[in-house]
């Protein structure tokens, strides 16, 4: 044995231990106190787990001031603080299959049982924890985690979180009880957040947790009764004799729902390791997927186990900084920093032009991202991006990777500001920004290259010409050998019957099908004519709004040429400034009415509107008026929805209204919907009547 090397691996480690612990304290500090971090989640935990691991191997340098022997954060100064009459400690971590199997182990060893321990699963909530106390229902106090003995007091901020229960729901309630849980913001709400902070030149944050520990964090409540935050409840701390006889920790929890806070939907028992990683498999695909179980989008970081039975909780007690009976079971982080080295512009089909992130490749959650989107130009200005940047990269679900900051702290010397280009890096024609819009576009369409393509595949969609055997892959074929060069070409497509059936892939069979398709498709309606355009912020629902207003295209055509019928538009409750904009844009291009006239002579014929039918149904001819927030859906998705069922949506009540929706937090509308006794449905009722 070589006792040199051995000292010397000793000496190694105690110098990086004590590197850890400086470094650690600083990310702490960073994240805990001025909410804004450096390092991404899984960079932390990693430094975290290294830490621990050698302070395992290597004993002799444990210590009671490293950061894995405390909890969370400081006390910030200007706050009152208060005593946890129960610890409110954090949770070990687990980042693999062998450490639940380890956990497992561990609490199956200390109670000496075999069997596997009932667990309870939840998501892990990114957000700030906070302990509620409530005497006699009435919420009297709140506290931060801080350092797990000792929190701040934060009672008036928190009464003014919308989902906190000032006073808590049922007839027999304990005289003391307290509530933990997690005080977070949905997705949406962050990023309206993020984005109004951004425009006001004010702190963007990196994460919902960051923002919902800043705005919670406030020393004026009024700031933070402006911040949207929201709260799960997800456990109790000390509670009165009226509760001792609750046996599980699920039983807990439906106690907590009962006395009227909101939890997430993914709460399960489980009874083997089979059905835990299995539980967590789906838990990982349902937030890639954006599903939350009929709930708004929210930040998870992980999974949390309890063991269920509230005895052997107690028989377990805690170790530390956490307690043996519960775990945490992170996620890869869905945020990685790196740098940013240029940014370039991408056109879309209707021509918006995006600035685009070339990144030093990074790993965010399994997937090496090197491209990220920038949004626009205001994204960029507003957040200070600048090309040189170390940067925070998010990929949350399905969404395109963004930057979502830059790391000031991190910024070097050389960085340089982007300046957006003024023309089209596919046509070279010039880059407009029209008023009130972020976007700059190409107005080319289907004369720009770099349109050309998705706009004819969106030409033979199905929304538009539903053209049957012609999609992407043909129209890239099409347009290489020339057979097309604009959408009316489409139409001209018989002049090479013969070179189409020699071609690989297309048989004598599938091209007569296609022709024929082609043939049919020539008598279309308004609306699908409309939308076959491509023109920039008109969808289906606008195109049929315009279509039932204009009834012919040739209308459509001239209003946009005419000042005094164009405002005639903005009457209409379903178009404002931005799509009028849109549509003069486009209508008075001479290339795109050039494009038109093409079609139609290559045989196009617009039929003439006719309404759709309604099937009968009870939303049908009612006013309808939405008070409140919906939990399962936007506004305007309702919205539309409504209107689709041939509702008339109004924003005020009165007599007239036949139903009124309240969501969450109805206001004065349901109040006087009440007065005029007029028919109020829940969120819940009107999912059932849809
Ligand atoms: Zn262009």
């Amino acid at each position: 044995m070589d006792l040199f090397s051995h000292s010397d691996d000793k000496q190694k480690a105690e110098t990086r231990i004590l590197e850890l612990r400086v470094q650690i304290e600083h990310h702490n500090k960073r994240y805990h106190e001025d909410e804004s971090p450096e390092i991404s989640d899984t960079e932390y935990d990693m430094l975290f787990a290294e830490l621990q691991k050698l302070e395992q191997e290597y004993p002799e340098y444990k210590a009671a001031e490293s950061p894995t022997q405390k909890v969370g954060a400081q006390v910030k100064e200007g706050f009152k603080t208060a005593e946890h009459q129960l610890p409110m400690l954090s949770l070990g971590n687990a980042f693999s299959r062998e450490d639940m199997e380890e956990f497992i182990q561990r609490i199956q060893r200390y109670l000496n049982m075999s069997d596997f321990p009932e667990l309870v699963a939840e998501h892990k909530i990114d957000g700030l924890s906070c302990a509620l106390h409530y005497q006699n229902g009435v919420l009297v106090k709140a506290l931060t985690r801080g350092d797990g003995k000792i929190g701040e007091d934060i009672t008036e901020n928190v009464k003014t979180i919308h989902n906190v229960p000032q006073k808590l729901k049922g007839d027999t309630l304990p005289e003391f009880v307290e509530v933990r849980g997690e005080i977070h913001m949905y997705r949406e709400d962050f990023d309206a957040f993020n984005a109004k902070q951004a425009k006001a030149g004010k702190k963007v944050f990196a994460n919902p947790r960051n923002a919902a520990a800043g705005s919670v964090r406030q020393l004026n409540p009024e700031v933070t009764a402006e911040r949207p935050l929201s709260f799960f409840g997800y456990a109790f701390g000390v509670k009165d004799e009226s509760l001792s006889h609750l046996k599980n920790h699920s039983e807990e929890l439906e106690i907590i729902k009962d006395f009227g806070f909101r939890l997430p939907e993914s709460v399960k028992v489980l009874k083997n390791l089979d059905d835990l990683f299995k539980n967590y498999e789906q838990i990982l695909k349902n937030r890639k997927a954006g599903d939350y179980l009929g709930q708004k989008a929210y930040a998870i970081d992980g999974v949390v186990y309890k063991v269920n039975d509230l005895t052997l909780q107690k028989r377990l007690g805690f170790v530390a900084r956490a307690p043996r009976w519960a775990i945490a079971h992170k996620f890869p982080s869905e945020q990685a920093t790196t740098r940013l080295n240029a940014i370039d512009i991408q056109i879309g089909r209707t021509g918006v032009a995006t600035p685009v992130a070339r990144l030093e490749p990074v790993n965010v959650s399994g997937v090496v991202v090197s491209n990220a989107t920038l949004h626009n130009e205001d994204y960029i200005n507003e957040r200070d991006i600048r090309i040189g940047d170390t940067v925070f990269v998010e990929r949350a679900g399905d969404v395109i990777p963004k930057v979502v900051s830059v790391v000031p702290q991190m910024r070097l010397d050389h960085t340089q500001k982007f300046v957006f280009p003024k023309h089209c890096p596919s046509c070279q024609s010039p880059l407009v920004r029209l008023e009130g819009e972020a976007a700059y576009r190409c107005e080319n369409h289907f004369a720009c290259p770099a349109q050309l393509e998705e706009s004819l595949v969106h030409f033979v969609s199905k929304q538009a010409f539903d053209i049957d055997g012609v999609g992407e892959k043909q129209i890239k074929l099409f347009l290489e050998l020339g057979f097309i060069k604009n959408p009316a070409d489409i139409f001209t497509l018989l002049n090479y019957k013969e070179k189409l059936e020699n071609l690989e892939g297309f048989g004598e069979k599938s091209v007569q099908k296609m022709l024929q398709s082609i043939e049919e498709s020539k008598h279309i309606s308004l609306p699908r004519f409309i939308i076959s355009l491509g023109i920039p912020l008109i969808g289906a629902q606008l195109a049929e709004d315009l279509s039932a207003f204009y009834l012919s295209l040739d209308n459509l055509i001239d209003a946009m040429a005419d000042d005094v019928k164009k405002q005639e538009l903005l009457n209409q409750d379903a178009f404002g400034q931005k799509i009028l904009d849109s549509l003069c844009a486009y209508f008075t291009q001479e290339q795109n009415l050039q494009i038109i006239k093409a079609l139609q002579n290559a045989g196009v014929v617009i039929e003439a509107y006719e309404p759709p039918q309604i099937e009968d149904n009870i939303f049908n001819g009612k006013t309808i008026v939405l008070t409140g927030t919906l939990v399962t859906m936007k506004r305007d998705e309702a919205k539309n929805m409504l209107k689709s069922k041939g509702a008339k949506v109004s924003g005020s009540v009165s007599s007239k209204t036949d139903f009124v929706i309240a969501g969450e937090s109805a206001g004065s509308k349901l109040k006087k919907a009440e007065e005029l006794g007029i028919a109020i449905l829940t969120e819940e009722e009107f999912k059932k009547l849809l």
